[in-house]
């Protein structure tokens, strides 16, 4: 990043920058809190308009929830496809509404807005070997619960790593990571630079090649800068710095 930049500022310039080229969608209407889990696994890593079809696929081809339950892997697999990792996205949905199902004997989740934001965040944690992610949590606590919560899945990670405002040792602690980052975001934004990162990871910032030479952050991304800096012979072979 430009040396008088810090990351402040460059979080604020990429806002603005990615309003105009990836505007977020309008604010989905607010789902019960059981179903927000389910739709964030979908989410994870994927831009709305997929992880919307692959959701209202999987609403449409089984009755209920407890269909979903009692399903195979592969037949959830099946509504998943056209996601990364869709047999694994099968799995963690299986597994979390079957360990919901076993503590609760039910397909409800609201009372955790009934709970305080760290006490509602705790108890999603303990279905984290259940498909619920640092992700899902994060998710859950933006959308549903009404806290100031910035999920990182691994497209917005790698974005903020190209940007340098994450480093690579940092990735190891990924709760201090978003710490750090919804310090820099506020809450009224936290919204928008969820929606607005994955689509430019998804569009413009992929993970072999990153497209530097047709993405709005070029002028300020210490990546972009560094790959758009290489004589054009050289930039195209070898390729352009991925991280
Ligand atoms: S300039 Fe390149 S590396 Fe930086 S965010 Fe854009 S696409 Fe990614």
């Amino acid at each position: 990043m430009p040396a008088t930049m810090n990351k402040q500022q460059l979080l604020n310039q990429t806002l603005t920058l990615l309003k105009k080229k990836f505007p977020a969608p309008p604010e989905p209407d607010k789902r019960p809190v059981l179903e927000e889990v389910v739709y964030a696994i979908c989410r994870e890593g994927v831009p709305s308009a997929k992880a919307d079809a692959a959701y209202a696929r999987m609403r449409s081809e089984f009755f209920d929830w407890n269909e979903v339950r009692v399903s195979t892997i592969q037949e959830v697999a099946n509504v998943f496809e056209g996601l990364p990792d869709a047999g694994d996205r099968a799995k963690r949905v299986v597994e979390f509404l079957q360990e919901h199902f076993e503590r609760t004997y039910s397909f409800e989740l609201d009372d955790l807005e009934k709970k305080g934001l760290k006490q509602a965040a705790k108890q999603l944690a303990r279905y984290k070997d259940k498909g619920v992610s640092d992700f899902v949590v994060a998710w859950v606590t933006q959308r549903s619960l009404g806290g100031h919560a910035v999920p990182l899945d691994e497209p917005t990670l790698r974005v903020l790593r190209r940007l340098n405002v994450i480093e690579e040792g940092e990735i190891d602690d990924l709760e201090a990571v978003r710490g750090s980052i919804e310090h820099f975001i506020p809450k009224a934004k936290g919204f928008e630079f969820t929606e607005e990162m994955i689509q430019l990871a998804d569009a413009v910032c992929v993970a072999d090649t990153p497209h530097c030479p047709h993405c709005p952050l070029k002028a300020d991304c210490p990546t972009g800068i560094e790959n758009l800096s290489k004589p054009k012979a050289a930039a195209d072979k070898p390729k352009p710095k991925s991280r």
